[in-house]
């Protein structure tokens, strides 16, 4: 049966985009009954793709936004292994391949107890998109379990990886689908898994991002997706005539995201006041320099603890089970996980004086904050674009894998600076200048959207 939307969408009717967005959602409803993440997620691209396709009949008739809503392939299965304690775990595990029509499925892999087929469809859905703001050739994907790695040693953590392996093994490869590392998945993990799959297939390929610079692992690489949410604040900042400079900045979480946000805003001159984690959150007043940053990467990377031991460390405040976006501050910087930012947080900011915000997390904010957030004038730019820095130095691993070269650490980094400007000027190029500045959100969904969509054109209905 055609969907409601495709039913009506005759190319020369003119429906009411509001209608058309709902008959979509519905549908896409109807179809994905308990995944609100994922709805949240397609919800908010429907909202500016459809009334942009509305004169486009080639994208409408083609139902390619539905298409792109619907992965390619879902592949669901079961992990065991045994703790230290000689029991036998089971975990259920994932890899979503979304779409890969302008290149191998992309993107990271999660190891945490919320992990199901919702939060990952949402997240390689989201992927397609911003891999394709990257302009490297990357299709989009997701994976991940319900594992979690806290508490567990690391000969447990390696166990679970490769056993996860040994199912994920047969499904990809450097020109079918390069997983890379998400929350939970870090170097430990991802050196494990590249060991399993290399010793299952006796092949040494670019197949997993994120790697060791000893086999083959980008320069840059852990530093890219936090460093190319600021350098995209940057850009933001500068279109609008500002600078980070002197700015009072607020981030969340505490882990790889974080904690390279943090290590770049030194470096251009921001103050940086907060960090969190599942417990609660830190407020430094004092600023959190590159000295107390190595006591937090040491931390959390190495000694796995809880930010409140910074709060012990340094004498400053702990709030525990809340978020830090209560403090008062110019630029906001969620870099935790999704949904971290509700309406009243989003007051919360208005109230201290947030002037711009850059998702470093996926979709960390909840639709009413998104609307409350614009509706105050704060600059936004949305997850696909600001966090693009890290799929975008994994595709420079793809590269220097399939050239059997390394470059240097400057050379990644100007790469990296010149793409988020590209994906700066794209989403300007496609975002309506708005009472608040530039609406970001669009201009990045319709930019996202248009490359892919063109690939899945030329490539026929399949
Ligand atoms: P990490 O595992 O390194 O760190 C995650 C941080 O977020 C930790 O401080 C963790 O706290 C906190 N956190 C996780 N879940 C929750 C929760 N439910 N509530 C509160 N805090 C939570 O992950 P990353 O830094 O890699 O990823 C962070 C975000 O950035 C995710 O949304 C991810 O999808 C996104 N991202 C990551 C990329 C990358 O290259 N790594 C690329 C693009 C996006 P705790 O220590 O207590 O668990």
């Amino acid at each position: 049966m055609a969907s409601p939307a495709a039913a009506q969408n005759s190319p020369s009717t003119a429906l009411d985009s509001n209608a058309e967005v709902n008959a979509f959602l519905n549908q896409v409803a109807t179809r994905n009954p308990g995944e609100p993440e994922f709805l949240q997620a397609v919800h908010e691209v429907a909202t500016d793709i459809v009334p942009f396709t509305a004169d486009k009949p080639q994208y409408r008739d083609a139902r390619i936004l539905e298409r792109m809503a619907e992965p390619d392939r879902i592949i669901s299965f079961r992990v065991c292994w045994t703790d230290d304690n000689n029991e036998v775990q089971i975990n259920r595990a994932y890899r979503i391949q979304n779409n890969n029509a302008i290149g191998p499925y992309k993107g990271g892999l999660r190891f945490h107890p919320s992990v199901n087929q919702s939060v990952l469809k949402f997240l390689a859905f989201e992927q397609t998109l911003k891999n394709s703001l990257t302009s490297l050739p990357m299709g989009g994907g997701k994976g991940g379990a319900d594992f979690d790695p806290k508490g567990r040693s690391d000969a447990e953590v390696m166990r679970f990886c490769q056993a996860f392996m040994t199912e994920l093994s047969r499904h990809i490869g450097p020109n079918i689908d390069v997983p890379a590392g998400d929350i939970g998945v870090g170097g430990r993990e991802i050196g494990y898994l590249f060991g399993q799959y290399k010793r299952l297939n006796t092949r040494f390929e670019g197949v997993l991002t994120g790697k060791g610079p000893s086999f083959g692992g980008s320069l840059i690489r852990p530093e890219a997706t936090g460093y190319g949410v600021v350098y995209m604040m940057h850009n933001m900042l500068a279109h609008a005539g500002q600078s980070i400079e002197g700015k009072t900045c607020l981030v969340s979480g505490s882990g790889n995201v974080a904690t390279f946000c943090v290590e770049k805003l030194n470096s251009m001159g921001g103050k940086v006041v907060t960090l969190s984690d599942s417990s609660g959150f830190i407020h430094d007043p004092d600023g959190i320099t590159d000295e107390k940053l190595a006591y937090v990467m040491d931390l959390k990377g190495n000694r796995r603890g809880r930010i409140d031991e910074y709060a012990k460390a340094f004498g400053c405040d702990f709030v525990a089970n809340a978020r830090p976006w209560i403090v008062p501050g110019q630029l906001a910087f969620p870099c935790a996980t999704q949904n971290e930012v509700n309406e009243k947080d989003a007051a919360d900011l208005v109230k201290g004086g947030c002037q711009a915000m850059a998702e470093g997390a996926n979709m960390p904010t909840t639709p009413a904050a998104v609307t409350a957030l614009q509706e105050a004038g704060v600059l936004l730019v949305p997850a696909k674009a600001a966090n693009a820095g890290g799929v975008a130095v994994s595709g420079l691993e793809m590269s220097q894998n399939s050239l059997r070269y390394a470059w240097t650490r400057d050379e990644v980094d100007a790469r990296l600076q010149t793409i988020m400007r590209d994906i700066h000027e794209q989403c300007a190029g496609y975002g309506e200048q708005t009472g608040g500045g530039l609406d970001y959100l669009k201009g990045a969904n319709i930019a996202g959207f248009v490359k892919v969509a063109d690939a899945m054109l030329a490539q026929g209905v399949n």
